[in-house]
């Protein structure tokens, strides 16, 4: 079933089923070497999937949000949900949606993204019905997602080391405020420790036209084609039918929350190229340029 969250739609399975796990793997054409996060209703819920660190203590005040924290698994996880990793990335979503169904279904949850393996995230449920259709045979419609991206991933699952995995809507800003120093995981370094958060491509996230990016507060360089300009803030136009911004004010919250749907609209309208504007570097505007830099990677 999908399912609205806080960060975008999840495609939902039993977490302890490897018949629903499967099913959720064949409906993405997501890799079976890409584990999934569980999401659960509570810290009792999380102690059963997952071994106590101290740590939790530190971040738990985040939840229930859009952080997700990697930890040693307990053995009731199945492989399919670690990728037969030792460990288990797990979170509490906030999404009332999602958490009623939680309760409901008396279970943990696995839930990645209700959309097509490699393709843009869905914010809208029309997103989900748009590009999964007839293979997705329930969808819940909680209107569109508050923060537009994917969780912050926290790996605590050694000892004494803490590493940011995915820029998210919790910053590391506000992580090593609670937590001190946290590594962060380059895109480029992903790419030699694949094994460490397999999922986490270079390109990902990518709509079919090409995707240029551009220096916030820049103009973007003249290029050749049918060609949209998708500005963080609203400029004045000079081709109105060709330019479109995230929001009014240049936020980049709102930016984050609207970008994945601006980039399925403009995706299915033709264009030869989509030059999009990076936000600065700061708060969510990490998470925001990390997708679209995965979004332009070819
Ligand atoms: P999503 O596709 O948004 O559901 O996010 C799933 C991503 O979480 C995966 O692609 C991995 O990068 C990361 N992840 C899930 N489980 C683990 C794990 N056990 N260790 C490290 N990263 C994980
Ligand atoms: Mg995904």
């Amino acid at each position: 079933m999908a399912l609205p969250t806080e960060t975008v739609y999840g495609l939902a399975a039993d977490a302890l089923d490897p018949t629903a796990l499967a099913q959720v793997f064949a409906i993405k054409g997501r890799p079976l070497l890409d584990p999934l996060i569980v999401h659960v209703l509570d810290l009792a819920a999380l102690a059963e999937i997952a071994e106590p660190d101290e740590r939790l203590a530190a971040v738990s005040g985040f939840w229930p949000g859009p952080l997700t924290v990697v930890l040693r698994r307990r053995a009731c996880v199945p492989d399919l949900v670690t990728a037969g990793k030792p460990t288990v990335a797990v979170r509490l979503p906030a999404h009332p949606v999602f958490r009623e169904v939680l309760r409901l279904a008396g279970r943990p949850l696995a839930a990645p993204s209700a959309n097509p393996f490699g393709y843009v995230s869905p914010t809208k449920a029309a997103h989900v019905a748009d590009s999964l259709g007839a293979r997705c045979p329930w969808i819940v419609d909680g209107g569109p997602c508050a923060h537009g991206v994917e969780s912050t991933i926290l790996d605590l699952s050694t000892p004494g080391r803490a590493r940011l995995l995915r820029p998210g809507p919790i910053t590391l800003e506000a992580l090593q405020a609670k937590l001190g120093p946290i590594e962060v995981v380059t895109r480029a370094a992903h790419q030699q420790v694949a094994q460490d958060a397999p999922g986490m491509l270079e390109r990902h996230y990518s709509p079919a036209t090409k995707v240029v990016l551009f220096a916030r507060g820049s103009n973007p360089p003249p290029a050749a084609g049918k060609v949209a300009r998708l500005f963080l803030s609203r400029r004045p136009s000079v081709a109105p039918a060709e330019d479109f911004h995230l929001s009014e004010t240049g936020s980049a919250e709102e930016g984050a929350r609207h970008l994945f749907d601006l980039l399925r609209q403009l995706d299915a309208r033709g264009f030869d190229v989509i030059q999009a504007e990076l936000a600065e570097p700061v708060g969510i505007g990490v998470a925001y340029n990390d997708r679209l830099t995965r979004a332009a990677a070819r």
